[in-house]
């Protein structure tokens, strides 16, 4: 499958509007490519108890409900878009269970691209 990094970066930017993250401040958007050729959107959403749900996983959640179960490419767009954005750990972790060589697009507002393979980000990632 050809990938249009610029695309699906545009996408998560687009979406990071949508954030709510009135304690970190620190807002995320991201777009998950599934095999299908669907496009799934997801922004951080935070809470006052501080159990706050990562742009990663509103993303995988809602593929995942939705039947999606292949994914080929994240991209991810964080903060005020001046640097490339990466998952955090825990979701390296659940994103690695779905595809190990998912490819990680990080994208800035000036359309910097940046493409890294999910099992480089986490070396020694857990498996059952
Ligand atoms: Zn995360």
């Amino acid at each position: 499958m050809k990938i249009d990094y610029k695309k699906l970066g545009q996408q998560a930017i687009e979406i990071k509007a949508n954030s709510y993250a009135p304690y970190s401040g620190y807002k995320v958007g991201c777009a998950l490519l599934a095999k299908s050729g669907k496009v799934y959107v997801g922004v951080n959403v935070e809470n006052a108890i501080y159990k706050s749900t990562c742009a990663e996983i509103t993303a995988l959640n809602t593929a995942i409900t939705e039947g999606e179960r292949e994914f080929v490419a994240l991209a991810v767009s964080g903060g005020d878009g001046s640097a490339f954005a990466l998952p955090c750990g825990l979701c390296r972790q659940i994103l690695y269970e779905h595809n190990p060589d998912l490819e990680i697009v990080s994208i800035t507002n000036d359309k910097a691209i940046q493409v890294k393979i999910l099992k480089d980000l986490l070396p020694y990632a857990f498996t059952l």
